[in-house]
């Protein structure tokens, strides 16, 4: 055996979940798993062949029949022991994800415990998931819906939140008494393996939970397959968009949350001092890299001269690996990330913005090979550049000016997308207008990222989002069920028929 072909088998490989046993993916596609601080090969993720795929999907159809009349008590049950082990294990499931993703530390806790909240409502299923009863709608007639599981269900995750994202998907589905295929992003796999090897351990049945990894054939897959029902995307518009058509026009239900290019307005009476770290957390916290950062403030009137203060606040951001401490900004997840970043803040100088930071090639001692771009702010930015229009998902701020707050709104609800946007200001009437008039899903008034708890569902509007319905809260409840609606009424033995009723009318 060659050196290369000894060191390819000591790197671990990524498994696949086919009727509750964990297995190795016969396929000859595999693709490295690596850590963007350091750039070592943490493992190696297969895609899936089509017999592996069309396995999971035929186990997860096996096991829905009698997942589907599990007792509601049952599957409340599994969901409470899992949030448990989730918190038993949160540092180690933290720690996985900075390796693989870059995010630090406490941010990767975060990450884990925002999905963690998810599955504490996935265990309230109980008072989730209930109908509607109304008595004598009729003479001795009563109306009454149930909330039944749809069957297969699939979730598609992307990079950013590896273990809150596939969190919202696979606890809602299960609870609500579906069985599903997950495939996880497969830039880091590894921490959603982990929470889906706890989920097994919390009692989640042969079946009922599947994985399968791979890129663009296995998201093809789940579009296409007729035995998948409702398919759950999170990730860029233009992935999100085909599987939309593909999955909705093969007759499945679907939602995908999308790209975004969140605004902030900052009026001149806000608080200065939390209104710039807010600033600063939303917009370099986890490299930029949330579809909830703020990746460009509206200063308006006065707030402009606050310029100076958040770029020199911005310069003592510490840039390091996820794992230092006091470590503020990790790695972009990869290296192509890396290269994108760095072309558009060139192309953000060439096209006229004024780069009033520039964070690349920061030198992080101890992690020389790390794909690492510091805070980096433009100002002089117009709607019609490139750093404006696309999303850099990168530590980039684009600053713009406004006079007023209509003419800021205005600009908000110009640009494409609607994901989130914030306000920070301390006049209520003002905060009330931006709520009124804003178009976008998630609003956060002195709230710089402000993703639902899970008593609500997760929103966006216009691009950011496709289909009605958003992950958890009570939308979700409604996504992954069918509504029937029963109208019953008995007779006893000697009730007196009267004449045959060919109206449409109920007496
Ligand atoms: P991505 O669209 O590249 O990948 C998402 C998933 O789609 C992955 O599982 C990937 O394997 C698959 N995929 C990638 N390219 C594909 C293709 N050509 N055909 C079919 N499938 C493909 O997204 P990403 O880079 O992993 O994640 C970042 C994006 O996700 C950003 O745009 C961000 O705004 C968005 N996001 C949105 C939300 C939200 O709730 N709106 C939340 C998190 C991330």
């Amino acid at each position: 055996m060659t050196e290369q072909a000894n060191t390819q088998n000591a790197i671990p490989t990524v498994k696949l979940l086919i009727g509750g046993e964990f297995v190795e993916s016969k396929t000859t596609q595999w693709r490295e798993v690596v850590n963007p601080a350091t750039q070592q090969v943490l493992a190696r993720v297969p895609f899936a062949t089509d017999k592996e795929m069309n396995a999971a999907v035929a186990s997860a159809k096996q096991a829905f029949k009698t997942w589907r009349k599990t007792p509601i008590g049952t599957r409340a049950r599994i969901f409470l022991k899992y949030q448990q082990l989730i918190r038993e294990n949160i540092k180690e499931l933290a720690a996985i994800l900075t390796a693989e993703q870059g995010k630090t530390l406490p941010d990767a806790e975060g990450d884990v415990f925002r999905g963690l909240e998810v599955v504490e409502h996935a265990a309230s299923i109980g008072n989730l998931q209930l109908g509607e009863l109304a008595n004598n709608v009729a003479n001795g007639v009563d109306t009454y819906t149930l909330l039944q599981p749809l069957g297969v269900c699939a979730g598609i995750t992307p990079f950013n939140f590896p273990a809150m994202i596939p969190l919202w998907m696979f606890p809602m589905a299960i609870a609500t008494g579906n069985t599903f295929v997950l495939k996880p992003s497969e830039q880091d796999p590894l921490v959603t393996m982990r929470l889906v090897e706890l989920a097994v351990e919390a009692g989640v049945p042969a079946g009922v939970l599947n994985v399968i990894h791979g890129g663009v054939d296995a998201v093809n897959l789940i579009c296409d397959h007729p035995d998948i029902k409702a398919v759950s995307f999170v990730g860029s518009t233009k992935v999100g968009t085909h599987v939309y058509n593909r999955a909705t026009q093969n007759g499945k239900r679907a939602q995908c949350m999308m790209g975004a290019k969140n605004h902030a307005i900052v009026l001149p009476d806000a608080n200065k001092q939390q209104t710039l770290n807010n600033l600063l957390g939303a917009s370099f916290g986890a490299a930029g890299q949330r579809c909830m950062a703020l990746p460009v403030v509206i200063l308006v009137g006065e707030a402009q001269q606050w310029l100076p203060e958040l770029v020199e606040k911005a310069k003592t951001l510490k840039i390091s690996g996820g794992t230092e401490a006091g470590a503020d900004i990790g790695p972009v997840v990869s290296c192509a990330a890396l290269d994108r970043i760095s072309g558009l803040i060139v192309k953000g100088e060439s096209e006229g913005a004024r780069l009033v930071l520039d964070g690349r090639n920061p030198q992080v001692a101890g992690y020389e090979k790390g794909n690492f771009v510091g805070p980096t702010i433009f100002t002089d930015v117009t709607t019609e550049m490139t750093i404006y229009r696309e999303e850099i998902f990168g530590p980039v701020l684009c600053i713009l000016n406004a006079a007023t707050l209509d003419d800021a709104i205005e600009l908000i609800n110009s640009n494409p997308n609607g994901n989130g946007t914030a306000i920070f200001t301390r006049s209520g009437a003002a905060a009330r207008h931006f709520q009124e008039e804003i178009d976008v899903g998630q609003v956060g008034i002195n709230v710089p990222i402000p993703v639902p708890v899970p008593l609500f569902s997760f929103s966006g509007s216009r691009a950011s989002k496709l289909g009605d319905l958003g992950p958890y809260g009570k939308q979700v409840i409604l996504f992954y069920t069918q509504t029937k609606t029963i109208t019953q009424r008995w007779f006893d033995e000697d009730e007196v028929g009267g004449p045959v009723n060919t109206t449409i009318t109920l007496k």
